[in-house]
């Protein structure tokens, strides 16, 4: 790794501040003990008693200016901000006056990950103790901590990687519990905070983002987000959804934070009221439940899942039995099922087909989940073909555009790449499959709701990421991801474009304009 000029300086105005980041380190004391560098540095860290005060920091900032480090982290106890923050928190600085700190997410999601309460937010730097109402006119204007040094040391870090934690010594409801009573909970925390520095610290690095395209929203997701959005611009609060409508946590929370209802069964809506169907599809039996309860239903079903439940349903009417490549137990299997669930059987491995006994051998078909491996589906499709060489397929390919193209566009980054981050929930099937596909290419990959979720330890002498998404992470989060990264060195981005997508669905009737 370069872009390392010397040692990780960790900056602590106060001597007790010092002290607990010290006794935090690994390997017990800090600063100028004996220790050996950090995976991944150069040098041990080096932990900086800055002095109290703006005055004393804006002295030692341009000192600090002077000298040769790697990266900066400044540690200490701050005065909260807001109602909701408790006395031993940690906040992790996003912007610490007018820097930005861009691998805050990283850093938080570290901490909390080490069983420590941890909030990423705005820190302010000002001259004077803070009390009651000039606390919460801080507070309006969106500022989560107050401190009286962070400011001149992170701007002293100029291009060097800097980031900022603040454990809450007092808050709006335990003002002025100082140093004294608050502070001991504070120190604690920054002691059990000092690993996670050095982690961060061992991560920062010059590196080099290889972005696989196509990847994030598929036609089918933005479709069925954009279902729920005119529903509840059309219909009000509440929309009720069955079920996530994608796979993709961000997208359920933002909607939910908009006045959508997601529930596992249509029992928990209320008769007459609006129900959405998700991407997945849902069987027969669900469609007829609604109907009996009155519900206005709005179909969000992707439309290549229709087409794989069309054929299921005309293979079984010709008399076919159905084996259906997929995994048991998902949304849009258990769907699919339904269409024909006396002619239809679920295989998802070469085993499984050794063992399928179909009605008639010489009137055997297969249908595929559309989110499958295209590897592992051809595997088990091949098998079939074996057994029953007269095997019916659909006439065109049931695992869909989307999915093929992001796998194949993985696979381009992955041979480039030292590791590779999938961004997708864990219940994404076509993200997993990414993950899969990595792997089997020999490149290690990990999945991630966002930044927050990228541990550390995976970045340490890792030089090139390739960075995608599923069909349902929305393309923010790979933005977000990128910003978090460029917070620990310098970063340079680049795409490989496999191939383009142009495919668009309409919209159902009862949304459209
Ligand atoms: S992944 Fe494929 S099948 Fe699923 S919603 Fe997207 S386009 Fe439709």
């Amino acid at each position: 790794m370069t872009g390392k000029t010397g040692p990780p300086l960790i900056c602590a105005p106060l001597r007790i501040e010092a002290r607990a980041v010290r006794r935090g380190l690994r390997g017990g004391l800090g600063g100028s003990s004996p220790r050996g560098a950090l995976p991944g540095t150069d040098h041990p860290p080096e932990v900086l008693r800055t002095g109290y005060g703006t005055t004393r920091a804006a002295r030692q900032a341009g000192a600090i200016s002077q000298r040769s480090f790697g990266q900066m982290m400044i540690m200490g106890v701050g005065g909260g901000l807001t109602t909701d923050l408790s006395v031993g928190d940690l906040v992790v600085g996003t912007e610490v006056g007018s820097v930005t700190c861009a691998s805050a997410p990283l850093l938080a999601g570290e901490l909390r990950r080490a069983g420590l309460p941890a909030r990423t937010g705005r820190i302010i730097t000002v001259d004077h103790l803070i009390r009651g109402p000039e606390r919460a006119k801080l507070a309006a204007e969106g500022w989560l901590c107050v401190d009286m040094e962070s400011e001149p040391l992170a701007a002293a870090a100029g291009d060097h990687p800097v980031a900022v934690i603040r454990a809450v010594s007092d808050t709006p409801h335990r003002p002025l519990a100082g140093i004294v009573s608050g502070g001991l909970a504070a120190l604690r925390a920054l002691r059990a905070a000092a690993p996670v520095a050095e982690r961060w610290a061992a991560a920062c690095g010059t590196r080099q983002v290889l972005l696989a395209g196509p990847r994030s929203f598929c036609a089918g997701v933005e479709r069925a987000i954009e279902i729920v959005e005119r529903a509840l611009e059309r219909y009000g609060e509440p929309v009720y959804v069955r079920k996530q409508i994608v796979h993709n946590t961000r997208v359920v929370g933002d909607l939910t934070s908009r006045g959508a209802v997601f529930v596992d069964e249509l029992d928990q809506v209320p008769n007459g009221a609006t129900v959405v169907f998700s991407a997945h599809g849902v069987s027969p039996a669900v469609r007829d439940e609604a109907t009996r309860r009155s519900l206005a239903v709005i179909d969000a079903t992707c439309p290549l899942v229709s087409k794989v439940h069309a054929e299921a349903r005309r293979f079984a009417a010709d008399g076919y039995t159905l084996a259906l490549i997929g995994h048991a137990g998902h949304e849009e299997v258990e769907g699919t099922l339904g269409e024909a669930p006396d002619s239809t059987v679920l295989v998802q491995t070469a085993e499984d087909v050794a063992a399928f006994r179909p009605r008639d051998g010489e009137r055997v078909a297969y249908l595929m989940q559309t989110t499958l491996s295209v590897d592992e589906a051809a595997e088990v499709a091949g098998a079939l073909r074996e057994r029953f060489p007269g095997v019916r397929s659909p006439s065109s390919d049931d695992i869909c555009y989307a999915t093929t193209n992001r796998q194949v566009a993985v696979r381009a980054v992955a041979a480039e790449s030292d590791l590779v981050l999938v961004a997708g929930s864990a219940n994404s099937s076509n993200s997993v499959r990414l993950v899969e596909t990595c792997e089997r290419a020999g490149t290690p990959a990990h999945l991630i709701d966002g930044a927050e979720d990228i541990q550390l330890d995976w970045l340490a002498g890792v030089s090139v990421i390739g960075l995608t998404a599923g069909a349902s992470a929305p393309p923010a989060v790979v933005e977000e991801i990128i910003s978090a990264l460029s917070g620990l060195g310098p970063l340079s981005v680049s795409e490989r474009i496999t191939t383009t997508e142009s495919i668009r669905f309409g919209l159902p009737k009862e949304v459209r304009h």
